[in-house]
């Protein structure tokens, strides 16, 4: 029965326009199909060594990479975990749900947290984070938590920037770039972040599973004799068996196949492509918005390029047209969390995901939200999405 019903499901597979899950191409999909392997023997090493020699420059680093079983937020309170000793301080920088979740995890560590507050649609201000951090003359923080892409606000803070205002006070930096790894440039070794964390199923395009942390030497010295009470997720561990192409336990090996074939897609089409092909997309659903009168959330100079958030009109039921769409358009979009919970409309761009794809998307959302009662001119909306669209639709050589 179960199985039936997974096999109905495939042939009725629908476009995730969500920020993760997203789609998968179907030679990723078959690759997670694939029989499977003694994960300490040697055709396993070499998927694992694989990976991280193919996320090195997706991260931007020539250091560590290690990957564990597990969601993003595994990643995350892995890089908590054993980086800090409870009692000690850190700076949080949340711009949404994401950031505060992140601020969560150091707290049930024992951490003492202060947050660097933003208002909601900004990114992270980073003169305001260089002036905290300037009155930090004894360097009390031993740790400053950053987002790159907060997919619950559609903001994208600017790194480079933010690394800029971090100067060389000497906290653990870490970076959530779960939804933003990937998409757009990231720099992690000339920007000095001490460990920046990604997850399987977002821009990579791979089946959720696996998290994957980037760890610099400072990372890995201030982690020897420091840290918190970890087992399963002492990255010590995961470093040593990394050495060796394993991972300390038994890791989802299917979704390591599908990461390996997802990470050989990325880099066929070439990081420079996937920068632009995400910005297309997300430049393409905001001209949609302008010409649909729909609110962006994120300000002018925090957008992202993976997830676009637009206030839901007055009158418009979130639900509604996020179940019409499900349902007779087989388009799956997101609401909001939180604060935001049916306020707001989320249309990521990750994934694979045609050009076509994302028009014929809007052309759905178009028709939802006029039999909403939204006042629009559906044609023009589409029009401009296309437009940009028709930019992408050129195959690269
Ligand atoms: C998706 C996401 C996470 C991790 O979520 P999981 O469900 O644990 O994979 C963390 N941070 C951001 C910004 C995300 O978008």
């Amino acid at each position: 029965m179960i199985v039936a019903a997974a096999h109905r499901y495939v042939q009725m597979a629908k476009r995730l326009f969500i920020p993760g899950p997203v789609t998968c191409a179907p030679d990723v999909l078959e690759a997670t199909a694939a029989p499977l392997v003694d994960h300490r023997g040697p055709e396993f090493a070499a998927v694992l060594t694989g990976i991280a020699d193919a996320l090195r420059p997706v991260f931007g680093t020539s250091g560590d990479v290690v990957v564990l079983g597990s969601s993003g937020t595994g990643g995350l309170e892995a890089a908590v975990a054993n980086s800090f000793a409870p009692g000690q301080k850190v700076l949080a920088c949340p711009v949404g749900v994401f950031g505060r979740r992140f601020a969560d995890i150091a707290r049930i560590y024992g951490l003492e947290v202060e947050t660097l507050d933003t208002p909601l649609g900004a990114c992270v201000d980073p003169a305001a984070l260089a002036t905290r951090l300037r009155e930090d003359r004894n360097h009390a923080f031993a740790g400053i938590l950053l987002t790159h892409n907060e997919t619950s606000t559609g903001v994208q803070n600017d790194m480079a920037a933010q690394a800029a205002a971090i100067g060389d006070h000497p906290a653990t930096v870490i970076v959530d770039s779960v939804s933003g790894l990937g998409a757009s440039p990231f720099a992690m070794d000339a920007w000095r972040f001490d460990i920046v964390v990604g997850a399987s199923q977002k821009a990579l395009a791979a089946p959720p599973g696996l998290a994957m942390l980037a760890l610099g030497e400072r990372a890995w010295s201030r982690m020897s004799d420091g840290g918190a009470p970890r087992f399963y997720f002492d990255l010590r561990k995961a470093r040593q068996l990394g050495a060796a192409g394993q991972t300390p336990w038994t890791p989802p090996v299917s979704i390591a196949f599908g990461l390996a074939a997802a990470l050989a897609r990325y880099h066929a089409e070439g990081a420079q492509r996937a920068y632009a092909r995400h910005a297309r997309y997300a430049q393409a659903i905001r001209a949609f918005a302008a010409a649909a009168n729909l609110q962006d959330l994120s300000h002018p100079g925090a957008h992202s390029v993976t997830v676009v958030a637009l206030c839901a009109p007055a009158g418009v039921d979130v639900t509604a047209v996020r179940s019409r769409l499900r349902q007779d358009y087989d388009v799956v979009i997101g609401g909001g969390q939180a604060e935001l919970a049916g306020k707001i409309l989320r249309i990521g761009t990750m994934g694979a995901l045609s050009p076509d794809d994302v028009a014929t998307a809007l052309d759905a959302l178009a028709t939802v939200l006029r039999e909403q009662g939204h006042a629009m001119d559906a044609s023009r909306a589409t029009a401009a999405a296309r437009d940009i669209l028709a930019e992408a639709l050129v195959a690269p050589s």
